[in-house]
């Protein structure tokens, strides 16, 4: 079943959202209709436990233009943002947010500044970061500052609530990396862009679904895609170390000859410890890259879908 191509195709991934999800598409909808004639809404819902699917059959029989993808189970955000955008057809291609955090009353200036101003990357960036807890505000302050040194990418405030032309989307397709980093992979890419600020507002329903530890993975496989900088630091340390061994090495000798060698058991303690723990750092840092290496080259897929229902009313299961 193939219409014409749309002139926009707005991509959400969700997980575990059914008790708002309904209202919040209806919103997106209406939002992405006061912008342009033709849209498409591509909902990814990313292996859900709660009612959620049975929420976007019901949404495409009732929404005009909305598809609804099931992966087979949660492969995380930035999976089901990728398939997603690999079955947008748009000739733009906004990626937003399902519970309503990302405000949809921006499309019709993002549409705006794409079609109107001919911007090809239209990047909408936090001035707040909503009511988040303390110790995630941190966490994210310190993880971009980060980021933003290792890999040269000011990230800081990126969201993930974006608009993509459509050629930009075509070369987002060509990437291809399986550890994905949705903001960084954009920025990446270039292109003419423009930035729209914008408050971060409260969730609709529902809880957050990141957890400090899924973050903290987020935020690892971020720096190790984006740069190969750590290594480099791990073989830095690893001269500075030389050359100390070198002096404490020439210190003790003379002492030895002379008569004078103390018998300094603290220091040998703690140069065991922090040597030791230098080694054990660098091996985990070198580790982390040899597993996203391994990781690239199973050359898995990055999601499975295990379910369509489209506006047609036409449910199919199990493609590829
Ligand atoms: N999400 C997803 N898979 C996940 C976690 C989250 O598709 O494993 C979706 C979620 O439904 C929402 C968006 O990603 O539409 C942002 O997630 P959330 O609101 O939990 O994150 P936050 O706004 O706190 O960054
Ligand atoms: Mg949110």
């Amino acid at each position: 079943m193939k219409s014409s191509k749309p002139e926009l195709s707005i991509v959400i991934p969700v997980f575990n959202e059914s008790d708002h999800l309904y209202e919040s598409l209806v919103t997106i909808a209406a939002a992405a209709a006061s912008a342009c004639q033709h849209f498409e809404l591509i909902v990814i819902d990313d292996g859900s436990k709660d009612q959620t699917w049975e929420v976007l059959e019901q949404a495409s029989r009732s929404i005009p233009g909305l598809t609804a993808f099931r992966l087979s189970r949660n492969f995380g955000k930035e999976s089901a943002l990728c398939a997603g955008i690999e079955h947008a057809r748009g000739k733009a291609v906004i990626v937003m947010d399902g519970d309503l955090q990302h405000p949809p009353r921006l499309i019709p200036e993002m549409v705006e500044l794409w079609r109107g101003q001919g911007f090809e990357v239209v990047e909408c960036v936090k001035t707040n970061r909503g009511n988040e807890s303390w110790n995630k505000k941190a966490g994210a302050s310190l993880f971009y500052g980060l980021l933003n040194h290792l890999s040269g990418f000011d990230l800081k405030n990126a969201s993930d609530f974006k608009l993509l032309d459509e050629k930009v989307v075509e070369a987002w397709r060509k990437m291809p990396e399986r550890t994905m980093f949705f903001r960084g992979m954009s920025a990446w890419l270039g292109f003419r862009r423009t930035q729209l600020p914008f408050n971060v507002e409260t969730r609709t329903g529902g809880a957050s679904q990141w957890s400090i530890q899924s973050l903290a993975r987020l935020a690892l496989d971020a720096v190790v895609a984006f740069s190969t900088k750590p290594l480099r630091i791990v073989t830095y340390i690893g001269f500075i170390f030389f050359i100390c061994s070198i002096v404490i090495g020439i210190h003790t000798l003379v002492n030895k000859l002379q008569g004078s060698a103390v018998t300094g058991f603290t220091t040998v303690i703690l140069l065991q410890l922090i040597i030791g723990s230098i080694i054990m750092i660098s091996i985990g840092i070198v580790g982390e890259y040899i597993g996203a290496i391994y990781h690239e080259v199973k050359g898995r897929p990055r999601y499975l879908i295990n379910g369509r229902s489209q506006h047609t009313g036409s449910v199919q299961t199990l493609e590829e």
